[in-house]
This record gives structure tokens, C-alpha cells and sequence, in this order.
């Protein structure tokens, strides 16, 4: 494992995505529907509207008995949504109706009321109709047998109105894989506990484990692996039941490479252990028996960022979703000095500019252990292998962190 030259961000996230499979389909509720991705084709199961409708509320009437106004009709009867009329409207004739009721036989339009005089059994129509003005006519939106949210999708409010709509109650959707993690590091101790002398709290851990369920996994939280074989051997045998296995720390070349020579014996079979980019350089990938497995870095900006561009899409792809980056264009702050042999995720403010492309700010200190720097980011600036140096209000590729 000692020589491997380094993958680009591309090949690597490409080698992962090439690796994985996707989660078995499971039936949810449309309450539970909200952010998981469509296993199959959801297909309508009913016409809507059912029948023409009126979009408005006003009178049904013949558009040829009001092409000359005003026009005085005799009102016959009234519909409300979710009731009917039953009898024919004949020449000179409307009824009263409401919107959502469905259009009496005989009427072809719908005046809308604020363009009528009411009086008794009479109404005076003020406003020349259009035919099939104000008429919502049967399948406008959707029929029966159509297909109307594609496999793959992510579910959102605007979706599950649809698939309710459609008659759908529940729909099948990728399971969420459990994505199991654990730390490594004798330095390290759970939040609200006291750390001891040369101490320090571990951040990855409850980082780690949003940042798998903001993407649709189900965090398996390990906990933390002591800096020995034994030990990390130990804490990675409970993941044997997840979809995945992430390990933090351990995994630089000062620690010796300590998680790889650890798992060896377990089964660890390395596809590539090192990328082209900055910060997290000793990124690994690769499997542990039959589990995916990725050995994240333990800076925590490292972790988080290798996080956010390979773990991220690996848990969207393992839902059948959209593994894709959305990176957009933005105006640099101010000027960044050219860049070396590998890609650079710089931490950056993210201002909106209203019109305009935003502004990506680059903060001073980009130290990778700095939690306080990436809270407040934004974004993080691209930096591609080679670039030159960059002025301020050059656009830039971004990665936004927040939506
Ligand atoms: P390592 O990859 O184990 O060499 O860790 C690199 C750096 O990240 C060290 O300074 C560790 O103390 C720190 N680190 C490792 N794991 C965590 C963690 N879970 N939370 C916070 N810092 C960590
Ligand atoms: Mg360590």
C-alpha cells in the first residue's frame, strides 16, 4: 500500500460511486415520505379534476348568451363544491356556482360573480365570456395511468401534494442505509464529559453523524476506538449489520496508518487510500468484508469536507438519488494566490448579492483542525489543481454549505 499515486477528486468520487449499490425499497406513509427518494415510478391513480370544474366562484352559462352585455340571465339553481346540478341549463339560463363545483350539462363557461348584478331570480352579466372561460376541464392536471414522479426523485412537500392527490397513500422509496462510525484517538473524550490533561473533546462524532442524516442515512454512532489494533478491530465488528462503515482519525501518516493496519486482518480491501486535494489528503476508500468503507481524516475541517464531497453523494447514490455536486459560480472577495499540485477547498463567507452573482469571502485561517472558521462558512471555494492566482470579483466555482 506504500506507493499509490494520488487520485484526482473526480476519479476518486467516481471509483466510489462505481462501488456501491443501491438499498432495498421499503413502503412508507406520505407522512414519512418527505426527503426519501422514489424506488419506483409513482403512477396516478385517479383523473383530476374528475369532471370540468369551475375555477371560480360566479354563474355557469352559455358563452353564446353573453357575447353581447350586459346580458340578463335567469339564475335556475345553485352547485357547490362537492355537489351537482342535475337538470340541463337551456338558452338564457346560468346557475349559481362555486369554485371546485362541477359545470351543469349545458353551460360552457363561468362568469365570474364580480362581473354580475344579482337580482332575485335574475342575474345581469357585465363582461363578454370567453368558451370555457374560468373551467377546469376533466385531466387538466393529471389522468389516470400517468406517470407522474419518476424513480429517483427526492420527495419534496410539493411531490407528496401529488402523490396525495393521485390517490397514492404510501409510497416505495429506498431504505436508508445505516452508515456506522467511530473516532480514533486516546486524546479524545464525548462531549459534556471532562476532559483530562492533553485532552480534548471529539467533534467528528456529533458532526459526522448530522451530517449522515441530513443526506438520508441513519448514523450508527460507534463512539471512540483507543489508539490500538485491538481496540479498533473491536469497535468496527459492531458495524457488521450497517450499510457502511466511516472511520475518523488514524489514518495520516504520523498515526503510522494505524486504521488500515488495524482492519488488515479483518478483511480490509484498500481501493485507494489517497486524494489529490487539500485539506484531507488521507482520504481512504475501499471495503471491509462485504461493507463499504471510507477512513476519513481526523482534522475535523478535513473530515467534514471529504465528508461533505465523497460521503454525501455514497449515501445519495446508495438511495438511488442524486449523487451530484451543486456547485455554482460566485465572485471571489478577494484575490487568492495561485494553487499547487492539488484541489483546494477554501472555507469562504457566503454573501447574496440580490441581481448578482454572490460573494465568496475566503477567511484568513484555513488551518484544518479550525471548527469555528467552518461554522461560519458559507461555502467553500474550488480551487482546481494548477489554478493561477485569483483577483477580487474573478467568479469562482463554489460549493454552497448551507440551502
Ligand atoms: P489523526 O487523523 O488521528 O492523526 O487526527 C488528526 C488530528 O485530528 C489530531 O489533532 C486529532 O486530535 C484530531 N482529531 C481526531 N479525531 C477527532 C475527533 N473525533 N474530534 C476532534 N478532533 C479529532
Ligand atoms: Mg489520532
Amino acid at each position: 500500500m506504500a506507493q499509490q499515486p494520488l487520485l484526482s477528486v473526480e476519479e476518486a468520487r467516481a471509483r466510489i460511486l462505481a462501488a456501491l449499490s443501491t438499498t432495498q425499497s421499503e413502503i412508507v406513509s406520505l407522512a414519512q415520505a418527505s426527503g426519501r427518494v422514489l424506488a419506483e415510478e409513482a403512477i396516478a391513480r385517479r383523473t383530476q379534476p374528475p369532471a370540468d370544474l369551475s375555477a371560480m366562484d360566479g354563474y355557469a352559462v352559455r358563452a353564446d348568451d353573453v357575447a353581447n352585455v350586459p346580458a340578463r340571465l335567469r339564475v335556475i339553481g345553485t352547485v357547490p363544491a362537492g355537489g351537482s346540478y342535475d337538470g340541463m341549463l337551456g338558452r338564457g339560463e346560468a346557475v349559481r356556482i362555486f369554485t371546485g363545483a362541477p359545470l351543469p350539462n349545458g353551460a360552457d363557461s363561468i362568469v365570474i360573480q364580480e362581473d354580475t348584478v344579482r337580482d332575485g331570480e335574475t342575474v345581469t352579466v357585465n363582461e363578454a365570456a370567453q368558451r370555457g372561460q374560468h373551467v377546469r376541464v376533466t385531466g387538466l392536471d393529471f389522468r389516470t395511468g400517468d406517470a407522474g414522479l419518476p424513480a429517483g426523485r427526492k420527495l419534496s412537500s410539493a411531490d407528496i401534494a401529488f402523490a396525495a392527490a393521485m390517490n397514492l397513500p404510501t409510497l416505495a422509496v429506498h431504505k436508508r442505509p445505516v452508515v456506522a462510525f467511530f473516532s480514533t484517538g486516546d486524546e479524545l473524550v464525548p462531549p459534556g464529559t471532562e476532559p483530562g490533561p492533553n485532552q480534548i473533546v471529539s467533534s467528528n462524532n456529533a458532526g459526522l453523524g448530522a451530517l449522515i442524516a441530513e443526506a438520508g442515512g441513519i448514523p450508527l454512532d460507534l463512539g471512540i476506538a483507543h489508539d490500538n489494533e485491538d481496540d479498533i478491530r473491536a469497535v468496527a465488528s459492531r458495524a457488521a449489520d450497517a450499510d457502511m462503515l466511516v472511520t475518523l482519525g488514524g489514518a495520516s501518516v504520523g498515526e503510522h496508518d494505524l486504521v488500515q493496519r488495524a482492519l488488515a486482518p479483518a478483511g480490509l480491501d484498500i481501493d485507494f487510500w489517497k486524494v489529490a486535494m487539500r485539506p484531507g489528503k488521507p482520504l481512504m476508500f475501499g471495503r471491509l468484508g462485504p461493507l463499504p468503507m471510507f477512513g476519513l481524516p481526523g482534522n475535523p475541517v478535513s473530515a467534514f469536507v471529504c465528508a461533505t464531497l465523497f460521503l454525501r453523494p455514497a449515501i445519495a447514490r446508495m438511495q438511488g438519488g442524486d449523487s451530484a455536486l451543486h456547485t455554482t459560480l460566485a465572485r471571489l472577495g478577494k484575490p487568492l494566490p495561485a494553487n499547487g499540485p492539488r484541489e483546494d477547498y477554501i472555507r469562504a463567507a457566503l454573501d447574496h448579492v440580490p441581481h448578482e452573482l454572490p460573494v465568496a469571502t475566503p477567511f484568513d485561517r484555513q488551518d484544518s483542525s479550525m471548527l469555528s472558521v467552518l461554522a461560519r462558512a458559507g461555502c467553500l471555494v474550488i480551487r482546481p489543481v494548477g489554478a493561477p492566482v485569483a483577483q477580487a470579483g474573478d467568479s469562482v466555482t463554489v460549493l454552497p454549505l448551507r440551502s
